[in-house]
């Protein structure tokens, strides 16, 4: 299989059949990221031939040793719905051929993946099988969107899910608790809440901010230009945003970078977990998960 560095993907994917259609990230300027560092390039699609030969591959490995169905395909690398419409669906088209019984085939994506492509395209993309995207949108704070070089605002987040709503590309999100940087964290969750009430994400899915010294935001803080939040307020960001959201949903906070893990359904289990938060909130000390937070070495 023609996997290049660190692979990454989501939690729920663990069962997936995981496919190298991209490496790197076409973006690769988020203050706070270093998920790619290990790869001498910012961004590479995979040869056509690469796919189709690690297709075949893991054919044959699931005929040999497992047996098994493979029902969902994820594409791997930062964002590989950035790939052109016509490129994405030659990969369906040989997704199908080796395992016919796919159901659905998803990746990671940017907000600005999807405004590359006309609604006709997406719709397209929904027919040849692309659903469950997951995009790291972290957070609908505009003011931390622009500082953190994300390459979109709020209503961009906005306009371009809605038009995935409409072509029935099923997505979920990443949220990022910490974003917003210290005494904004509460805010940036509202503003992020109000923002998934207009959209239908299957999952918002929280993560940690983590800083590692080789990313830009290091330098910031260095430099007196940020300011982390407190491991609380974290917490209270999350609980802010469980609070805030309002259509029915997933949210999950299931990665490395999360101390406690959970998932839960919302609205039904909105009053668990956040009983939940805040028994985490009063009686787990900063100094505690400032402890897990230095632990979590690489995400
Ligand atoms: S956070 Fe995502 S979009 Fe931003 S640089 Fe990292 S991989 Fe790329």
């Amino acid at each position: 299989m023609h996997y290049t560095g660190t692979i990454w993907r989501p939690p729920y994917e663990a069962s997936s059949l995981l496919v190298e259609a991209t490496a790197g990230c076409t973006h690769h300027r988020c203050k706070f990221c270093t998920l790619y560092a290990d790869l001498p390039f910012k961004f590479r699609l995979s040869p056509l031939k690469d796919v189709e030969a690690d297709l075949k591959e893991a054919r044959e490995m699931r005929q040999n040793f497992s047996g098994g169905r493979t029902e969902r395909i994820f594409l791997t690398g930062a964002n590989p719905f950035v790939l052109k419409a016509d490129r994405l669906k030659a990969i369906a088209e040989l997704a199908h051929k080796y395992f016919p019984e796919t159901k659905t085939i998803g990746c990671f994506a940017r907000v600005t993946d999807v405004t590359l492509k006309s609604d006709e395209e997406l719709a397209a993309l929904g027919q040849a099988g692309y659903d469950g995207l997951t995009i790291g949108i972290e957070t609908a704070d505009d003011e931390a969107l622009a500082f953190m070089d994300k390459g979109y605002l709020a209503a961009d987040i906005v306009e371009q899910c809605a038009r995935l709503d409409r072509a029935g590309i099923g997505y979920s999100f990443f949220y990022l608790a910490g974003i917003s940087g210290a005494g904004r964290g509460e805010k940036g969750a509202r503003a992020t809440a109000a923002v998934c009430n207009q959209l239908h994400p299957k999952a918002v899915g929280a993560n940690m901010l983590t800083i590692y010294p080789d990313s830009r935001l290091f330098e910031e803080i260095r430099q007196g230009a940020w300011q982390e939040e407190s491991e609380t307020e974290k917490y209270r960001e999350i609980r802010a945003l469980a609070q805030g959201l309002s259509i029915p949903t997933v949210f999950a906070a299931l990665g490395a970078s999360n101390a406690f893990q959970m998932q839960v359904r919302l609205p039904e289990d909105r009053e668990k977990l956040l009983a939940f938060l805040d028994e985490v909130i009063e009686n787990v000390g900063e100094d505690e998960l400032r402890r897990y937070r230095k632990s979590v070495r690489h995400l």
